[in-house]
């Protein structure tokens, strides 16, 4: 459809366009850009736009398409207080009756410069102490234009006393990174497809790392939070991601970004999606205290190299489909399993070769996993596959019945699929290869690049496959892809040294992190009961089922997700009395009598099942390699911490 979707040559055409655009870009006046976040903490962003123009029609946008977000999420509902002016007089605009993320005008003439206010209301990831600014809450430029050959200059104001991290190059004699109380901090001309990739994260209590000082290019971990103490990061978690670059080094032996900033937001206040990927840096938000002991969630660890991982897979390398020339245009997710799957697997194996993670917790996490998804129905209709294609209609967040639907399986589908094609490749050269060599040449094709994005199709994969082992990998994938599976893919685990298991005690990770690992996985709350394997329920600790498995002793029971367990054989709901109940039915005719609460009817619901607890466990089959220790061990040598704090703030 576009230029860059060719199969052949992508990177080498998609070069030439990037030069052209380059020079175009140099020669056409850049669109000015303001920002004011000084609103922040009142979830109000302000932005004074001027716009290089001509007389006649005019048609402007913002993004729709948001690029990681995989599905049309731009903020024009949330873009409010809009008034165009030309020489001081005020422009009628009306927006486009189809595309409602456009604004049409007609430019009088003589008129050289169209200036544009517009507030957002903002709704993610913002307290009353940090923000982070994505730049498509407040873009406006051309439409049906290219958005890499739109040149533009951004500017940001923040509250005062508030300090700046982002991966754009400040210019200017400003005060950086904690600029003048009111003035703006001014950023080098770029184009709209690299300014929306560039979020600017901004923050009272304010510190800046640099991670592995001696690799090259630097790397940086931003952080800001609610509570003065939060953001000074500790010097075993500075190691630990220290080693997480030190491992990425090791693993791709390329870059494609300039400098690279993981901007880290700590605060209980700020909601909303608050972790994305971008070329140059990645937008991780959790938990106040997510990073200050030691007994923080596993997922949180994960997430950063997960969304650094991204910077090869998904942003340097991108499928096709989802790289189009404008954020007007669908994007397509067949390849999602790539983008997310291969990113979910090396996010996870990165996180414990750099330590973050041990070898023991990765397998008990690939354990829940991997049970999840053997135990979700929706695989009798739904291919994998198609959860990508369809990725925008199941990101939705969480629904009754989550199982008959399936969810975005395209992450850990994907994870189980390239575990298999990894443990394939280092068996068949008896560990000699190994996906990290597919790794090195198809993420780091061309070498150390700055940020780019260079598009692949499945037959690129198939053939980067082939030049690390000869295979039918087209077959291998369409397979593991394209047909209905019942099962997940488990040949990795298996050919790994490994075997899933249902135990009648919790996974030791569980137990060891009181719940909040299943929780995570579940979507339940630390008190809550993952009975998934056994009734078929996930219940939170209130009692509440968050959901129910199709077809499973629960479902067969007529309980309905939602409803509310009172008593479970005549005794008032808790987690432990719903576990002693299943445990007690073991081997039993009598089954397992609950009393349920829907709106406002109780009703009875006998469950016929006895054959007690089950947890997932990856249970090691002695005697065979185990090539899963191969997967997690480090490539590169840990270094003694050597953190240094490059700018604070109080
Ligand atoms: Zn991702």
């Amino acid at each position: 459809m576009t230029t860059h979707r060719s199969s052949l040559c992508c990177a080498a055409i998609f070069s030439a366009l990037f030069a052209v655009a380059s020079s175009a870009q140099s020669q056409k006046p850049a669109i000015q850009i303001t920002a004011d976040l000084s609103d922040a903490p009142r979830k109000l962003f302000h932005a004074e736009v001027d716009l290089p123009v001509t007389a006649g029609p005019l048609a402007l946008t913002t993004p729709k398409w948001i690029p990681g977000q995989h599905m049309p999420a731009g903020a024009a509902g949330n873009i409010v207080g809009v008034v165009f002016t030309a020489d001081g007089q005020p422009l009628a605009w009306r927006r486009d009756d189809v595309d409602l993320y456009q604004f049409h005008l007609t430019i009088p003439a003589g008129v050289t410069t169209l200036h544009a206010h517009l507030d957002c209301i903002v709704v993610a990831n913002v307290s009353h102490k940090l923000a982070v600014l994505d730049w498509e809450n407040l873009l406006l430029y051309p439409a049906n234009v290219p958005v890499r050959d739109i040149p533009i200059q951004p500017s940001v104001i923040v509250p005062a006393g508030w300090a700046v991290g982002t991966a754009l190059t400040p210019v200017g004699s400003g005060a950086y990174p904690v600029p003048a109380t009111g003035s703006a901090t001014h950023f080098a001309v770029t184009n709209v497809e690299q300014l929306q990739d560039s979020p600017v994260m901004t923050g009272l209590y304010f510190h800046e790392f640099v991670l592995a000082p001696e690799i090259s290019p630097k790397h940086y971990i931003d952080v800001v939070s609610d509570l003065p103490e939060d953001s000074n990061l500790r010097p075993t978690v500075l190691a630990e991601l220290s080693n997480l670059v030190r491992e990425a080094d090791a693993l791709y032996r390329s870059h494609h970004y300039d400098q690279y900033h993981f901007l880290l937001t700590l605060s209980d206040a700020a909601s909303g999606e608050r972790t994305l990927e971008h070329g140059q840096s990645s937008e991780n938000g959790f938990g106040e205290k997510s990073f200050s002991d030691d007994s923080r969630m596993l997922p949180d660890d994960s997430a950063l190299p997960h969304e650094y991982t991204h910077s090869w897979c998904g942003k340097y390398r991108r499928p096709v489909g989802l790289y189009q020339p404008d954020f007007a245009t669908a994007q397509q997710g067949a390849l999602l399993w790539v983008y997310e799957g291969l990113t979910q697997y090396y996010g996870e194996v990165l996180t414990t070769r750099a330590g973050l993670m041990s070898p023991a917790q990765h397998r008990g996490v690939l354990a829940l996993t991997a049970a999840y998804l053997d135990h979700t129905p929706g695989r009798e209709w739904r291919t994998t596959e198609d959860t990508a294609i369809a990725a925008s209609l199941l990101r939705n967040g969480s629904v009754p019945w989550a199982n008959w639907r399936r969810g975005q399986d395209y992450y850990d589908d994907g994870q189980f699929i390239w575990l298999d094609a990894d443990t394939l490749i280092r068996k068949t050269t008896n560990n000699q290869k190994s996906l990290d060599d597919f790794a090195r040449i198809f993420l780091g094709q061309g070498g150390n690049t700055g940020p780019l994005i260079v598009p692949y199709t499945l037959d690129e994969v198939v053939r980067g496959m082939n030049q690390v082992i000869a295979y039918d990998w087209a077959t291998f994938f369409r397979e593991r892809l394209d047909k209905i599976n019942l099962h997940i893919d488990l040949a990795g685990v298996e050919r790994g040294g490994y075997k899933l298991v249902y135990a009648d005690q919790p996974n030791p990770l569980e137990a060891a992190l009181s719940g909040k690992e299943t929780a995570y996985f579940t979507g339940t709350d630390e008190h809550g009961v993952n009975a998934w394997h056994s009734v078929g329920l996930i219940v939170s600790g209130d009692g509440s089922i968050l959901d129910v498995r199709w077809n499973g002793p629960g479902d067969k029971a007529k309980i309905v997700p939602g409803a509310k367990i009172i008593a479970v054989n005549g005794r008032a709901y808790s987690g432990d009395v719903l576990r002693a109940g299943i445990r007690d039915a073991k081997g039993k005719p009598e089954p397992i009598q609950l009393m349920v609460q829907m709106d406002n009817l109780i009703s009875t619901a006998d469950i016929d099942y006895h054959d007690g607890e089950r947890f997932p466990v990856l249970q090691r089959v002695e005697g065979t390699p185990d090539y899963l220790d191969d997967i997690t061990r480090p490539l590169a040598s840990p270094q003694p911490a050597q953190p240094k704090t490059t700018a604070s703030k109080h």
